[in-house]
């Protein structure tokens, strides 16, 4: 029975500014998948449920995708051409797939461009009952896009400084109305224009 083996563990050296969690293959024999998924304690200690799930998904993708890629390119676990482009229809071109398909940046697109509503489906999971149904659409929809910023999905985006300005408040439950951050992602953020924090927006703070 194949099955993908991710560990998470924390890594205390990671601190408010480095990245939320780090994800390593550490292989696979072909069917089986194993990965080690870190995560930053200050993001446990200071970021909402809502988006520490967002980012253990998103990392969960990443490992998903790898997988598949490294299967499809050693030839295991009967995933063929036709699987792939399935899975990963962006990737598919008239030569087939890219030959670095699995790199974090592509793995980016592919959640920009097909994966958007695994993420933002999984915080469903949470069961907020502070949040509206058209908030947590709009909320989790927005939490779903971190991490994605650099995609040609995201920067075609209209509405990119506030998906951002929702991340950095779900990210940082000190962040709230009046409160500078930055400068991040985009020179010109607005960065004193916070009119809305984790606690307004109804998002479920951390285990303290
Ligand atoms: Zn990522």
């Amino acid at each position: 029975m194949p099955s993908k083996r991710t560990t998470f563990r924390l890594d205390a050296t990671t601190q408010v500014d480095t990245a939320n969690v780090i994800t390593f293959p550490d292989g696979t024999d072909g069917l089986d998948f194993f990965a080690t998924i870190k995560l930053n304690p200050w993001v446990l200690k200071n970021s909402t449920k809502e988006y520490i799930l967002a980012t253990i998904v998103h990392e969960a993708l990443h490992a998903y995708i790898d997988f598949k890629f490294q299967q499809y390119f050693q030839g295991q676990g009967g995933v063929t051409q036709q699987i792939l482009a399935n899975l990963f229809p962006i990737f598919w071109g008239s030569t087939g797939p890219y030959t670095n398909g699995g790199t974090p940046t592509n793995s980016h697109n592919i959640m920009a461009t097909n994966l958007i509503s695994v993420i933002s489906n999984s915080l469903y999971s949470l069961n907020n009952v502070t949040m509206s149904a058209p908030m947590k659409d709009s909320i989790y929809r927005s939490l779903a896009w971190g991490g994605l910023y650099k995609t040609n999905v995201f920067m075609s985006l209209p509405n990119q400084a506030s998906l951002i300005g929702i991340n950095i408040a779900a990210r940082d439950t000190a962040v709230g109305a009046g409160h500078s951050v930055g400068p991040f992602i985009i020179p010109s953020y607005p960065l004193d224009t916070f009119k809305f924090s984790s606690q307004s927006m109804g998002l479920k703070m951390p285990c303290k």
